[in-house]
C-alpha cells in the first residue's frame, strides 16, 4: 500500500483562500484597515532575499500588506534593536518577521527577543517558546507549527506515539519536540552528539528530519509504517531524509518540495492574520 502524501502545498493553498476571506472581513469591520506584516532583511544574502520576497507575495495573496524593511550588511545590534522597537511601537504593524540568519556581528538572539510577544508571529522569542512549551497561548515557531497543522489536518495520531526529532535548533528541532510533547507523544531529540542514531530512528512512529544535510537519514533506518516529516530542502529537490525508498514503506510522508516548506510561510501569514484580528477585530 502506498503512503499518504502530506501535501503542504495543497493545504497552504486551501488555507490561503480562507485567510483571504478573513482579511476581507477584518477590513470591513475595521473601517478599511489592512493587516501589515513587517519583514526585516539585513544584508544581501540572496536566499534570505528570496524567502522575504516569497513572504511578501504570500501577504498580498491574502489581501495583507507587507512592510519591507531592508538594512545594510554592516548593521549593528543596536541599530537593529532600534528598528524593532520602532515596529513594536507602530500600531499599524501586526506582525514582525526578522529573516534568519542575520550577519555575524549581530546578536541574533537579542534581536529576536526584542520582538513584542503579540507581534512575534514567526514564533522566535524565548518568551513565546517558553509559553508554548508550558501550554500557554503564544504563536508557535512557523516551521514546526506548520508541521503540526499538517499532521492535524491529515488526522495523524500523535498521542502515545514515539516521535523522534533529528535536530535541536531553536527555530525547528527544539520547538518541534515541545509541540509533539504537548500532544502527548513520547519524544526523543537527536543531535550531532547522539551516538546511536539509526537505532533511535528505527523506534520512531513519527520521524522528523531537521538536520540540514541532504538525505542524511537513510531509508533503511526507518520502521515500516512510520510517519515521515522531512523539513530539509537542498538543491536537486532532496530533503534531509532519503525519501524515494520510503514511498511504499512509510504510512505517510511529506514530499520535498511541496510538504513542509509551503506550510512554514502559510503559518507565518496565518498567525499574522490572527494578530491583526486581535488588534483590529
Ligand atoms: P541547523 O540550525 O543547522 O540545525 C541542524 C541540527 O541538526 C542541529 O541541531 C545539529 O545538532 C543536528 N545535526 C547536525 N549533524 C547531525 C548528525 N550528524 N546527527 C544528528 N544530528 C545532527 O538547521 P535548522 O535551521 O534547524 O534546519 C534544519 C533543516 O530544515 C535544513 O535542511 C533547513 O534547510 C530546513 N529548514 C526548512 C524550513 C522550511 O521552511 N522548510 C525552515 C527552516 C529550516 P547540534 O545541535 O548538535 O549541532
Amino acid at each position: 500500500m502506498s503512503a499518504l502524501i502530506l501535501d503542504g502545498k495543497a493545504l497552504a493553498a486551501q488555507t490561503e483562500a480562507e485567510l483571504l476571506e478573513r482579511v476581507e472581513r477584518l477590513k470591513v469591520a475595521s473601517g478599511g484597515k489592512t493587516p501589515i506584516l513587517a519583514t526585516i532583511l539585513v544584508g544581501d544574502d540572496p536566499a534570505s532575499a528570496t524567502y522575504v520576497k516569497m513572504k511578501g507575495n504570500a501577504c498580498r495573496r491574502v489581501g495583507m500588506e507587507s512592510l519591507a524593511v531592508e538594512m545594510p550588511a554592516s548593521t549593528t545590534t543596536a541599530e537593529l534593536l532600534a528598528r524593532i522597537a520602532e515596529l513594536n511601537g507602530n500600531p499599524d504593524v501586526h506582525g514582525i518577521l526578522l529573516q534568519h540568519p542575520v550577519p555575524a556581528q549581530i546578536d541574533e538572539r537579542a534581536c529576536f527577543d526584542a520582538i513584542a510577544l503579540e507581534k512575534d508571529v514567526d514564533g522566535v522569542t524565548c518568551l513565546g517558546f517558553g509559553r508554548m512549551a508550558m501550554g500557554e497561548p503564544a504563536y508557535g515557531c512557523a516551521t514546526p507549527q506548520g508541521i503540526m497543522r499538517m499532521l492535524d489536518h491529515y488526522g495523524i495520531e500523535i498521542e502515545g506515539k514515539h516521535a523522534v526529532v533529528v535536530g535541536r535548533s531553536p527555530i525547528l528541532g527544539k520547538p518541534m519536540a515541545m509541540m509533539l510533547l504537548q500532544k502527548n507523544a513520547t519524544v526523543t531529540i537527536c543531535h550531532s552528539r547522539t551516538q546511536n542514531l539509526p537505532e533511535l530512528i528505527a523506534q520512531a512512529d513519527i520521524l522528523v528530519g531537521a538536520v540540514g544535510r541532504p538525505e542524511f537519514i537513510k531509508a533503511d533506518w526507518v520502521k515500516p509504517g512510520a510517519v515521515i516529516v522531512d523539513a530539509g530542502y537542498h538543491p536537486g529537490g532532496v530533503g534531509d531524509i532519503e525519501l524515494a525508498p520510503l514511498v511504499d514503506k512509510a504510512s505517510a510522508y511529506t514530499p520535498v518540495p511541496g510538504g513542509v516548506g509551503p506550510m512554514t510561510i502559510n503559518t507565518l501569514i496565518m498567525q499574522s492574520v490572527e494578530s491583526a484580528e486581535k488588534s483590529l477585530g
